[in-house]
């Protein structure tokens, strides 16, 4: 007898020396605990919004794609800093719950337009860090061309405009801003960040609300020093060659 974890089929008497993955499966039914390794990766992400300050409460959200093309989201209401393996929730590319107790994410939506319109992205991160989510809030996008590192790990972070958190209107918003940009000022509301792993998804995030703060900052001390157009330029074709063209 076998159990499908993780793409594959483990043998229950086998060389498998994650013992862990049997007393799980029965306790929570054996396909609401398939992709194990990728429930704790999302559960370990969620950690670190909360333990950073990115979201409050029971705000923000995360997702995965899986190799199968289903989605692993986190469930509507639970703390991020608190996730259960078991309670994370999996869905059809289209929306439809496949396993888990109770709700996807409210902002499930969203999620499903990244996955359906960028091909190659893995993995989105959604919260309202106090920064970034105070420039949404007087509706303003973090101004480009300030740091280097900025431009060549995320490039513009435009500004969507402003729709009502967990409706269809939210990915309207962000559908026309996404062939070209990895992250995401959603006005009125808070940021949301995309990538090819959970690690990049989450670490623009982090890029994201540590440069609104340095913007804030540098805009209290004094005027933003823009960067001429020719290193602008130099910065641009070096996020290019990195393969970070969008
Ligand atoms: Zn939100």
């Amino acid at each position: 007898m076998s159990y499908l974890i993780e793409n594959q089929f483990v043998a229950r008497n086998g060389n498998c020396n994650r013992l862990t993955f049997p007393i799980l499966s029965i306790k929570f039914g054996i396909s609401n605990m398939a992709y194990i390794s990728q429930r704790r990766v999302l559960i370990k992400y969620g950690r670190l919004l909360y333990k950073n300050g990115l979201v409050a409460g029971a705000q923000g959200n995360l997702s995965i794609r899986l190799k199968d093309g289903n989605i692993l989201i986190t469930p509507a209401g639970a703390s991020k800093g608190f996730l259960k393996e078991e309670n994370l929730i999996v869905v059809s590319l289209k929306g439809k719950k496949i396993t888990g107790r109770g709700e996807a994410s409210s902002e499930l939506l969203m999620h499903l337009a990244v996955y359906k319109h960028r091909p190659e992205i893995e993995a989105c991160c959604h919260a309202h860090p106090p920064f970034a989510t105070a420039f949404s809030a007087v509706g303003r996008n973090l101004p480009s061309h300030i740091l280097p590192e900025v431009i060549v790990v995320i490039g513009e972070i435009p500004l969507a405009k402003y729709a009502p958190p967990g409706t269809s209107a939210v990915p309207q918003s962000i559908k026309k801003l996404l062939p070209n940009h990895n992250a995401f000022i959603l006005q009125n509301h808070g940021v949301l960040t995309i990538g090819r792993t959970i690690e990049e998804a989450y670490n623009q995030m982090e890029i994201v609300e540590h440069y609104a703060k340095i913007v804030y900052i540098a805009e209290n001390i004094g005027k933003l020093n823009i960067l001429n157009d020719k290193e602008v330029c130099r910065l641009e074709r070096l996020k290019n060659s990195n393969g970070r063209n969008k």
